[in-house]
């Protein structure tokens, strides 16, 4: 199936909260990854979210290059083609970007779709993220407000932070402390503002507790309940319209227990990027371990050609990252869940 449209996107986002299920939301950063993707959702008959971070971006440019918005214009052209072969629908996001990467990934992947709006073409991407959580709760919204506006035109979905998520993802470290939880009063604030432009949509990616990176099983202390409190307040003060869409950013290593309860209280995407590294990694690993006399030319011999063709190893990662990826759609209950209909 071709990317999701707008209505598509909606769609999906709306049928996972009220069928209590979230989609997968992978960072890619290679056609081979991105692949993977696809793969895992198909086999999973399952829609999906594939999405690009700043240094994703920047990294699937080339190191010549180094341009975050053309990596990911690049990512999302190949996913645009490839995805009509796939029985499934796959929606294109933009990860974490902090307002000072704004001019070098948001705005000119906004330019893009509108763009091609203007040529009678889909858009790019479906959503991109702002994330201003480092900054105070007004400067935060302000620049939300304004891309909200913006996006609503073209058919576009918003994700924002409130609250920093800690640990850290592409070199940007998040702090510990209170600013782990987010609060009712944020929440609200957060739906007076951005609840004021009509006609848009957007994604909340609230902290419970939740870290960047990988943790052994029990370090991580999430609170779920943080959630159901948020959406408890926001429906409370401005009716059930305003029940937030939620994101889980920072769920390796969670508890299979409070996943499924942050799914309960409105999670509709997590974050999936370290276990998925890890899947694509390990069979590396292993083949030039176990190759390692034909991936290298040791005592003066030749090596082997088969094993060091990067065919052959970068297809078991592709493989591997596939299956972590099917792991993932059943772990947010989503197998078979797809809406194509053939
Ligand atoms: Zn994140």
């Amino acid at each position: 199936m071709p990317v999701a449209d707008y209505k598509m996107y909606c769609k999906m986002l709306e049928r996972a909260r009220e069928g209590h299920f979230a989609y997968p939301a992978i960072n890619v950063t290679s056609l081979t990854t991105a692949n993977a993707v696809l793969k895992g959702l198909a086999e999973s008959k399952s829609d999906g979210i594939i999405q690009v971070s700043t240094g994703g971006g920047t990294f699937a440019s080339g190191s010549s290059v180094k341009d975050m918005a053309l990596g990911a214009i690049s990512i999302a052209e190949h996913v645009h083609r490839a995805a009509e072969r796939y029985p499934i629908y796959v929606a294109l996001h933009t990860d974490h970007c902090q307002a000072d990467k704004l001019d070098k990934l948001v705005i000119p992947l906004v330019e893009e779709t509108e763009r091609r709006r203007a040529a009678g073409r889909p858009n790019l991407f479906n959503s991109h993220m702002f994330d201003g959580s480092a900054l105070p709760l007004k400067e935060n919204l302000d620049i939300a407000v304004k891309l909200l506006e913006r996006f609503q035109k073209n058919d576009l979905v918003l994700e924002i932070e409130a609250g920093v998520v800690g640990g850290e993802e592409d070199g940007v470290s998040g702090e510990a402390g209170a600013k782990l939880y987010t609060t009712p009063e944020d929440t609200l604030e957060v739906a007076r503002r951005l609840n004021s432009i009509k006609g848009s949509r957007y994604l909340l990616a609230a902290t419970f507790g939740n870290v960047h990176g990988v943790y052994k099983p029990g370090q991580v202390k999430l609170k779920p309940s943080i959630l159901k409190d948020c959406q408890d307040a926001v429906v409370k003060q401005y009716g059930e319209t305003a029940r937030f869409y939620l994101v889980f950013h920072g769920g390796s290593g969670s508890e299979l227990r409070d996943i499924h309860e942050a799914i309960d209280y409105g999670v509709v995407k997590m974050n999936i990027d370290t276990d998925t590294q890890y899947a694509f990694t390990r069979p590396i690993a292993d083949h030039m371990l176990k190759h390692y006399d034909g991936v290298l030319k040791v005592d003066g011999e030749v090596g082997n050609k088969k094993t060091y063709d990067p065919r052959e190893y970068l297809g078991l990662a592709e493989a591997s990252m596939a299956a972590r990826v099917k792991q993932a759609v059943q772990d947010l209950k989503g197998v078979g869940t797809t809406m194509y209909k053939k």
